[in-house]
């Protein structure tokens, strides 16, 4: 048996008004070739100028990774041709990276593993490409948006850490709130680099790099099938070679694109134009301030302090909105446990029916936790508190004006439910005379003074005062 090993390289745009290095506009999806400027162009004479913007928010998530954060920034050349790049090099960061020696927590098959960083750096992104059969068309939107890229240690051990730690990787973009990290819209892509050894092996095994994958799904599936291709290979006592291959996610297989021996030298040099950048402490200070707190340690709290089971947990500290959401709840009511289950449950299968996300919906944490004392205090119950919700949900309206609107307010008090059941009991000499007799009809009484409130009496009271007032005749 073979030990898989796994190193991520995992690129993700940030969000930005302008590009990494020019003026134009960071607007991937506006009209191709609308959003370009002579410095994404490469032209003669041109001067890039670092986007302070994008510097902060690669900074952010350096330090929400735990990075170590240089005193300077240098920026550096990496020089290939390729249509996609135009100037003939990209300008990324090769000495002295934006975090180094970082680490992310992750869980993974119900245990938490630390997932180190090597380094995250900020470079741009090339132009995107469209291949028809015989052309293909170039869109210089996305040439030179900003781009974090970040590097993994060769520390993963399994396909589901690999994904793991991409959507805690994505969580950490939108906790941050400095990338919308949406795979279905190419803004977040991984290199997978896979390995195998022996268990009792002090070495790594030679590892195969699987570029450009864009859903997380298709990260799974390539280590999957590369450690399948890798574990046949050394059963057949043959050797695997270092080399570059891609993935297709259609046939699930991956193919071979260029072995080391065709290895790119970039050679990298710091950018002539672009000086060192000084990284103010105070400034770091600041961004740090800014960082919320992440997902894990919401989940540590809600699993840990209270009490929530780990799948509804999960359900919501994936988005960062609901999370916000639950904390503004507890502030409004001490029920965590009952929150959680209103809004991992009836709520959540609420906004899903119309693929709504918390944000678009008019319930506000005021009206669901009004909702919860409402049946907390006996006023409605639990059934009619989900109706109640859909309403609220529908029309924004309060559940107190829901409540009375749909005639729903419960009856709990003792003396107004004795005077019912007193005058029923009335009506109803004969019915008292067999529950004397040893009958059974203490449901059906039950039953009949439900049906005379129209299912408004609280039950438990009404039991409760009903065989009191039977005892006493
Ligand atoms: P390169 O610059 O050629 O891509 P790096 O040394 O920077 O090479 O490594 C890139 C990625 O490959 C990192 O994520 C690293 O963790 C991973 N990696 C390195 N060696 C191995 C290995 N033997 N098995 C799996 N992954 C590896
Ligand atoms: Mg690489």
């Amino acid at each position: 048996m073979y030990k898989t090993v796994i190193g991520l390289e995992v690129h993700c745009e940030l969000k930005s008004n302008s590009k990494n290095f020019s003026s134009a506009r960071n607007g991937f999806s506006d009209i191709p070739n609308s959003n370009v400027s002579v410095v994404d162009m490469g032209m003669p004479g041109i001067l890039p100028v670092v986007n302070k913007g994008a510097v902060r928010n690669s900074i952010k998530m350096a330090l929400a990774m735990n990075c170590n954060i240089p005193e300077y920034l240098t920026f550096e050349r990496k020089n290939y041709f390729y249509p996609d790049l135009p100037k003939g090099y990209q300008i990324t960061q090769f000495k002295h990276p934006i975090g180094t020696d970082g680490y992310v927590n992750v869980f993974a098959n119900g245990e938490e593993k630390k997932i180190l960083i090597h380094d995250t750096h900020l470079e741009e992104d090339t132009a995107s490409m469209d291949h028809y059969n015989d052309y293909s068309l170039l869109d210089y939107n996305r040439c030179g948006v900003p781009l974090l890229e970040t590097v993994t240690e060769p520390c993963i051990n399994s396909a589901d850490e690999a994904v793991a730690f991409l959507e805690s990787l994505r969580s950490i973009f939108l906790y941050t709130d400095t990338s919308y990290a949406r795979s279905d819209k190419g803004q977040i892509r991984c290199d997978v680099n896979v390995s195998l050894m022996k268990e009792d092996a002090t070495e790594l095994g030679t590892r195969v790099e699987i570029k450009n994958i864009n859903s997380f799904s298709g990260v799974k599936e390539a280590i999957l099938c590369e450690v399948a291709r890798q574990t046949e290979i050394l059963n057949n006592g043959e050797v695997i070679l270092q080399e570059t291959r891609r993935y297709d996610e259609g046939l699930n297989q991956t193919f071979t694109m260029r072995s080391k021996e065709d290895a790119i030298d970039y050679r990298y040099f710091t950018d002539p134009n672009l000086p060192p950048i000084k990284i103010d402490n105070e400034w770091v200070k600041e961004i740090k301030n800014e960082i919320p707190k992440l997902h894990n340690e919401r989940f540590k709290i809600y699993t840990k302090e209270y009490n929530v089971n780990e799948k509804d947990a999960y359900t919501i500290v994936r988005d960062k909105n609901v999370s916000d959401f639950y904390e503004e709840c507890i502030m409004l009511l001490n029920e965590p446990v009952l929150i959680s289950n209103w809004l991992t449950g009836d709520v959540m299968k609420y906004l899903n029916k119309d693929s709504l996300t918390i944000m678009d919906s008019k319930l506000t944490p005021k009206m669901l936790t009004d909702l919860i004392k409402m049946i907390k205090d006996g006023k409605i119950n639990g059934k009619q508190g989900k109706e109640v919700l859909e309403k609220m949900m529908d029309t924004g309206k309060d559940a107190n004006v829901i409540v009375s609107e749909l005639g729903l307010t419960q009856i709990s008090n003792e003396d107004e439910i004795r005077e019912i059941i007193l005058s029923i009991l009335e009506k109803n000499k004969n019915l008292v005379d067999d529950y004397k007799n040893g009958k059974n009809v203490f449901g059906y009484i039950v039953g009949l003074i439900m049906k005379s409130t129209g299912g408004k009496t609280n039950p438990v009271i009404t039991s409760k005062v009903l065989r009191e007032e039977l005892e006493k005749l």
